[in-house]
């Protein structure tokens, strides 16, 4: 590594020397760093033409490092919420292959390397695994309770869907909603199972929901992903 200081522009930068190269390459990876590539014999000419692409390069790592500090802000504030609980996240950095996010029942903890710009795509794994687990059970009791089985069952991110019922009687649930307390995921797996009975929301499918959730709209008030 070396370091390339000049007229207030700082940044570090790494020059790669292969003998096949034929050009001179200037990039800025994901980190920030600025990797420089050419041949032995164009090795002048390259540092000569980084020196002229200074403030192209300087604005890039910029641009990086901001997105970075970003994230960092996210992971240091972070907090993951899972059946109705708010959890800390802690990050540690460690020399390991792959990002990886552990739960022990009190935390998350996030292992890294050099970046955690995976961190948000770790948690959103860990939340799909769980939803498929959790409301598979839960499917599984209230469709033996009502005698309502649905013919398949799909799980996705979505917006502001909690869930829904297609004509076939596929129901399909947002993952997302392991966030929210074991009650209130009960009311969206009734809520959707009721929907195989009635395809709307008529009287008779509120009565279907209400002997199992009475209060039914209080947890409905209640829900916010
Ligand atoms: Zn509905």
């Amino acid at each position: 590594m070396l370091l390339y200081r000049k007229n207030y522009l700082e940044f570090d930068y790494t020059h790669i020397i292969k003998p096949k190269l034929k050009n001179i390459y200037i990039q800025v990876n994901k980190n920030g760093e600025v990797i420089l590539k050419s041949s032995p014999y164009r090795k002048n000419e390259a540092v000569k033409l980084l020196e002229q692409k200074k403030e192209w390069v300087a604005k890039s790592v910029e641009k990086v490092k901001n997105r970075v500090s970003k994230e960092n802000r996210y992971i240091n504030e972070g907090s993951i919420f899972y059946l109705g609980k708010k959890y800390p996240l802690f990050f540690y950095k460690q020399d390991c292959k792959k990002t990886y996010l552990l739960f022990d029942e009190k935390e998350f903890k996030y292992f890294y390397k050099d970046t955690f710009a995976d961190c948000k795509k770790r948690v959103e794994e860990f939340y799909k695994k769980e939803a498929k687990k959790i409301f598979n059970d839960r499917i599984k009791f209230y469709s033996d309770k009502l005698s309502l089985y649905p013919k398949e069952i799909k799980f996705r991110k979505t917006k502001r869907r909690l869930g829904c019922c297609m004509s076939d009687n596929t129901l399909s649930f947002n993952y997302l909603c392991v966030k929210l307390a074991l009650e209130e995921i009960d009311y969206i797996v009734v809520h959707e199972l009721s929907h195989i009975k009635h395809k709307n929301h008529s009287k008779e499918f509120w009565e279907q929901v209400a002997k199992e959730f009475p209060d039914f709209k209080k947890i409905r008030s209640f829900i916010t992903l």
